[in-house]
């Protein structure tokens, strides 16, 4: 069963179809496995045994379905992502007990696709963080070391599928957050286009900047989530009415011939560890070796992609997290005597440090006297970097570059220093303020711990990111799986 639990989305689903295996007995896996390595890993933030084991049986009942591309596929969702009648706490004391009436627009789809939601992964709150040390429950640990951290903010999300509890998982990416721990847990995520998923029924954080995507352990399997997630939806009045294509089907023939990578000096510089930079050197010479060219790109404004996207985010999350007020939604503190001590009092105490650092930021650059100098130059250096990134694709087919500066850090490390987890961000939040998609690969390992790398192209160029990185896989020997 090991192997099994290892195998991708493609090869379990293929047994389900053939009733080798049924939902049941597989759902049953993933809960026992999750039994046994929850207490090491802190993955979760609710198990819902006997949800999944009923939504199994209920499918076992029907029998195989092909139409149905997760059918029996067990998965878990990030916890910032609406559940119906299962908790959803956004990582948040805010949110302890708040139990959705309603799913995510991703959430329907994955029902309707025949997947078994075994629970809701642990995450930083409110999806604020790199390390998912922010939520307010516990920390996640990473599989290839668990006194390291498995990056964030969704790192639960990316723990499970590492760990063989689940097979893929949906993450949020605002930042960086599907890319990130993806690469430091050693498994493949995708940060879509912005607009290619509804983002209806997902607890706000940035909202220009947001977006679902899949965890998973190969390229096929995300491609054949996303073609599940993504699609218009007319309750997210962002969401695009772009026909989705069929990402799974358009991977059948893939390769590296003639592709041309670009790469952006400002990724390759200072800043950027030395085995990870080895690890990358090696995998671009792999790429070549194949038949790809490189093209060296820039994206001058890159360094200023930290301050401003921090700007940007904290400016949208200070508006969002507004609605937590201790009257309409969420915790409400016992020590009240007054309205102002009801919001204050509930505010201190539901949210967590981060959060309020964020909240108080936010308001800062929105206020008046200051907006034109933090808010709106920022708004607009996020033109020019979504500008430079559109030039620098012009002239290849996508971009090369590494997700993380260094390998995945000790639990801890940063958890005092806001601004040095902060520089942990500078490879992946740049396409955010952009909007394009972005893939994260596990590319090879560095003193035993995953090193990913990303590719990025035009704004929906979601299956060209799939055909090269699936082409990119099957060049690089595969890095193995943890050892629990
Ligand atoms: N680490 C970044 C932040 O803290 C990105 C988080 C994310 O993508 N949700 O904002």
């Amino acid at each position: 069963m090991g192997e099994l639990l290892y195998s991708t989305i493609g090869a379990a689903w293929d047994l389900l179809q053939k009733k080798e295996l049924s939902a049941t007995e597989l759902t049953s896996q993933c809960l026992k496995r999750i039994e046994a390595t929850e207490p090491k890993l802190g993955a979760l933030l609710a198990i819902d045994s006997e949800g999944a084991l009923a939504q199994a049986k209920a499918l076992d009942d029907k029998g195989p379905n092909p139409s149905q591309p997760l059918w029996g596929v067990p998965v878990t969702v990030k916890d910032v992502i609406l559940t119906r009648g299962l908790t959803t706490t956004a990582g948040s004391r805010m949110l302890e007990t708040f139990v959705p009436p309603y799913d995510a627009f991703v959430v329907e789809r994955l029902r309707q696709a025949g997947a078994v939601i075994l629970g809701k992964a642990n995450m930083d709150e409110f999806a604020m963080g790199s390390t998912t040390e922010n939520s307010a429950y516990h920390a996640a640990h990473n599989p290839w070391d668990i006194q390291r951290v498995p990056g964030g903010s969704s790192g639960g999300s990316a723990v499970s599928v590492a760990s063989g509890q689940c097979f893929a998982s949906l993450g949020t990416d605002t930042g960086g957050s599907i890319r990130q721990p993806a690469a430091l847990c050693g498994c493949v995520g995708m940060k879509p286009t912005y607009g290619r998923v509804s983002r209806y029924g997902v607890i706000a954080y940035g909202s220009s900047l947001d977006q679902v995507g899949p965890l998973a352990r190969s390229v096929s399997d995300c491609a054949r989530v996303l073609s599940v997630i993504a699609g218009h939806d007319q309750r997210d009045a962002t969401s695009s009415p772009n026909e989705v294509p069929d990402y799974l089907e358009s991977l059948s023939s893939v390769s590296l011939k003639g592709v041309r990578f670009g790469l952006p000096k400002e990724f390759y510089g200072e800043g950027l560890a030395g085995d990870v930079s080895e690890v990358c050197a090696g995998t671009i010479q792999k790429l070549v070796e194949a038949g790809a060219e490189r093209v060296d790109v820039s994206l001058p404004h890159t360094h200023a992609a930290i301050a401003t996207y921090y700007i940007i985010a904290m400016a949208e999350a200070s508006s969002n997290l507004a609605r937590y007020d201790g009257v309409r939604y969420g915790y409400r503190s016992s020590q009240i005597t007054d309205l102002e001590s009801l919001y204050v009092r509930s505010r201190t105490e539901g949210f967590g440090q981060e959060v309020r650092r964020r909240i108080m930021l936010g308001a800062f650059v929105l206020s008046s006297g200051y907006y034109d100098a933090y808010y709106k130059k920022a708004a607009q250096v996020r033109r020019i970097i979504r500008d430079e990134y559109v030039a620098a694709l012009d002239q290849c087919d996508v971009l090369l570059c590494p997700v993380s500066p260094v390998t995945a850090w000790p639990l801890g490390q940063h958890a005092n220093d806001p601004l040095k987890m902060y520089l942990m961000d500078a490879y992946t939040l740049s396409l955010n303020l952009a909007g394009l998609p972005g893939l994260s690969l596990p590319v090879g390992k560095a003193s035993g711990l995953p090193v990913g790398m990303q590719i990025i192209g035009k704004a929906f160029a979601e299956t060209q990111l799939l055909r090269i990185g699936k082409a990119i896989e099957s060049v690089l020997p595969n890095i193995g799986c943890p050892q629990l």
